[in-house]
């Protein structure tokens, strides 16, 4: 039994505050640490909507190992019988979703740098063996409200703490992010996410999604053919680099695709968005 994962109740040592957010299988609320006051959030997953939780002991044991200044970092976990809480660093920023909405569609230095964040985040992630399997705006949040706040990559990790068949079903729900191959079901990896981050990419610079159909089955074809274009005019002015970097994600051949380490040395994001640009 690790030490890391405590039995008992997060109550006693944490006092739950007011909601922040809801996923497919969890709350997040604000809470307080009652040993010194710190403030951090706390996602209280349902185990019966998570399907099995098997091996999560191991999970945990990775995810409190992961230290990235662009990951929300995980504090310490609570099993309870219907619940597992993960206490976690709590960000104020919002999500990437609420900021595309707000602005309709980002610079491409600001899309460089937000790309080149995730990219970051996700190299240390995929070099530790995690995927997140999961990413899209709504898990991507900002660490405080300023305008160059930091990306933070939220839901890490959970990836493997929540049951396949429950992502499967959560990606047949908002299936708009989803790489060709867990469609196709014939097992997957690591580059799922950078299928995902191509998805983003796309969705940054120009303010809506590269695969949209109102009917799954025709959505799914589509992804699965990785049929998308660049309408005009909303792609006459973005430039010839920005959708190489685009081209070179949506790759239906996972093997053919970028790697988070090749999206950091592509032209357009080492030109867009130097590395030592400095975040609050
Ligand atoms: P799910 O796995 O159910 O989608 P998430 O981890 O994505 O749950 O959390 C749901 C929402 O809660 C997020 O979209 C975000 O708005 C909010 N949230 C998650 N983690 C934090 C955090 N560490 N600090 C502040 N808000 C958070
Ligand atoms: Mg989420």
């Amino acid at each position: 039994m690790l030490d890391f994962m405590k039995k008992s109740p997060l109550a006693k040592n944490y006092e739950v505050g007011k909601h922040l957010g809801s996923g497919n299988f969890a709350e997040v609320h604000q809470c307080k640490r009652k040993a010194d006051g710190l403030e951090c959030a706390v996602k209280i997953i349902d185990k019966a909507k998570a399907g099995t939780l098997e091996a999560i002991q191991d999970e945990v044991a990775i995810m409190e190992r992961i230290d990235h200044k662009n990951v929300v970092k995980l504090y310490e976990v609570f099993d309870e019988s219907a619940k597992i809480n993960l206490v976690m660093e709590l960000v104020t920023g919002g999500e990437l979703f609420d900021r595309i909405v707000a602005r309709g569609s980002y610079t491409e230095a600001d899309a460089a740098e937000c790309v080149r964040q995730i990219c970051d985040a996700l190299a240390y992630m995929h070099a530790n063996d995690i995927c997140h399997r999961d990413l899209k705006p709504e898990n991507i949040l900002y660490a405080s409200p300023a305008d160059d706040a930091a990306i933070k990559l939220a839901d890490f990790g959970l990836a493997k703490v929540v049951s396949e068949k429950a992502i499967m079903q959560t990606a047949c729900g908002t299936p708009g992010y989803v790489a060709p191959e867990i469609l196709q079901n014939t097992g997957f990896g690591i580059e799922v996410d950078m299928w995902s981050v191509g998805v983003i990419l796309y969705i940054l610079l120009c303010g809506f999604p590269p695969f949209y159909e109102e009917e799954l089955p025709r959505l799914f074809a589509t992804i699965m053919a990785g049929r998308y274009d660049f309408p005009s005019p909303w792609w006459d002015t973005v430039s010839a680099d920005a959708k190489d970097l685009v081209n070179k994600l949506l790759v239906v051949d996972p093997k053919k695709r970028l790697t988070a380490e090749q999206v950091l040395k592509h032209p357009w994001i080492v030109s867009s968005a130097p590395a030592e640009a400095q975040l609050t």
